[in-house]
């Protein structure tokens, strides 16, 4: 949808097409820390006001260690740097909005859509509308169909390079409405495992647990959530927990994913489609945002001035950010969850990482700056 409106700005026509319904997509709970070149973007794009009215400007972070919590301030590390706390959901709603008041057309609940032709300079999409065989004649296709979509696996296996890295745990992540228990996030490693204090609004808490792959979400009652959550969080923030019924609790798996082949003929994959991070750094929404803003860029030249040097370099200009966040990611979830092959080094590691970060604005710096999010132009 950011790229729908990145498009529709430069004067390209385009089509949106969502397997889902649209109560689907506006309802689905997923990411909620935007980067500044997020926020940015949105206020670029004309879809600022609520984001500006309604998120949570949070210039810094408490990391917790075995119950010690010390704070990283990104505003003084980064020249003003902060993230914005505000669900996907409603990027989506607002997305959505704007898309009807331009006239962008999103073909939802759009079945078996299947690209073809894409090696060739004429590509096709085939789809059903309620059983209706329908059919698009087109320039390009952008798959940003996320990880199970269809379009990554079009490209023929052998053309395809990836890497990946599964991690030997989930979250188990609730969303209650009952007050956040801090006003900025809080990631804790804690001798039970991870844990990660965040929020929606004010009055919605958004909580998660590391914990096993074979857990099932019926095993975790609220009050095992909670009691749990209350240790790992630590002494200085359990008083301030308040505890309610959750409304969504489900368990996700962590993974490290890159697909490198980005583009194929006519095809260019873009967001979830050809990365996947751990949810650690909030980076998978914000890396899907900056693969179109590049993509955006690069189409526009081709359109306007006939300039294919964009798209040439769409996949080696977006991998550059791309493996920066993978690494940034990676190196989060090491730090602050508990992995079950750790020996005693890798506990020392952790815990010496973590003194480190403590004591050295240097670091701490470092840590900002890709929390906050990288320099992107536009
Ligand atoms: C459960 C969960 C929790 C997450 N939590 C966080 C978080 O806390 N922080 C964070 O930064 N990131 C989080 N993420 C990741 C973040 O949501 C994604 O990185 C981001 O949505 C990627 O955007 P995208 O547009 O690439 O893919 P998506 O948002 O997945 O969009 C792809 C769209 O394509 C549609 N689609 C798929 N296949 C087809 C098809 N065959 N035909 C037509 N349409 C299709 C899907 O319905 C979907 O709407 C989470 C993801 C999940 C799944």
């Amino acid at each position: 949808m950011f790229l729908a409106h990145l498009l529709r700005q430069a004067g390209v026509e385009a089509v949106v097409l969502e397997m889902r319904s649209r109560d689907y997509v506006e309802g689905r709970v997923r990411a909620g820390v935007l980067e500044q070149h997020t926020v940015r973007l949105m206020h670029r794009l004309g879809i600022g006001d609520r984001v500006a009215r309604e998120g949570l400007v949070h210039a810094g972070t408490t990391l917790c260690v075995d119950g010690e919590p010390f704070h990283v301030n990104f505003s003084d590390l980064t020249d003003g740097g902060a993230v914005t706390v505000y669900g996907q959901s409603e990027v989506m709603k607002d997305l959505n909005v704007a898309a009807d008041r331009r006239g962008i057309e999103v073909i939802y609940e759009a079945a078996d859509v299947t690209p073809h032709n894409l090696d060739s300079h004429a590509p096709v999409v085939t789809w059903k509308t309620r059983g209706e065989p329908q059919r698009l004649e087109c320039d390009f296709v952008v798959g940003c169909d996320g990880y199970h979509g269809v379009c990554r696996a079009s490209i023929p296996a052998d053309h395809v390079k990836t890497f990946e890295r599964i991690y030997p745990f989930g979250w188990l992540g609730i969303l209650a409405d009952v007050p956040p228990c801090n006003h900025e996030l809080i990631y804790a490693n804690h001798p039970h495992g991870f844990a990660l204090a965040s929020m929606r609004s004010p009055t919605r808490s958004r909580c998660y647990l590391q914990c096993s792959l074979g857990d099932r979400v019926e095993e975790w009652s609220d009050q095992r959530f909670w009691d749990e959550f209350t240790v790992r969080i630590g002494a200085q923030y359990s008083a301030r927990v308040t505890r309610g019924p959750s409304f969504e609790k489900s368990i996700a798996p962590l993974r490290s994913f890159v697909c490198t082949t980005m583009r194929w003929g006519r095809l260019f994959l873009a967001g979830d489609a050809a990365h996947i991070v751990p949810p650690t750094g909030a980076k998978g929404l914000n890396l899907a945002v900056a693969d179109v803003v590049v993509l955006g860029d690069a189409l526009a030249a081709w359109y306007g001035a006939g300039d294919d040097r964009g798209l040439e370099t769409y996949a080696r200009r977006a991998l550059d950010r791309i493996w920066k966040a993978e690494r940034f990611s990676w190196w989060l979830t090491n730090l602050t969850h508990r992995f079950p092959d750790m020996d005693v080094f890798d506990r020392h590691m952790q815990i010496a990482e973590f003194a480190y970060l403590r004591e050295s604005r240097a670091a701490q710096t470092s840590f900002a700056e890709n929390y906050v999010g990288l320099p992107l132009d536009f």
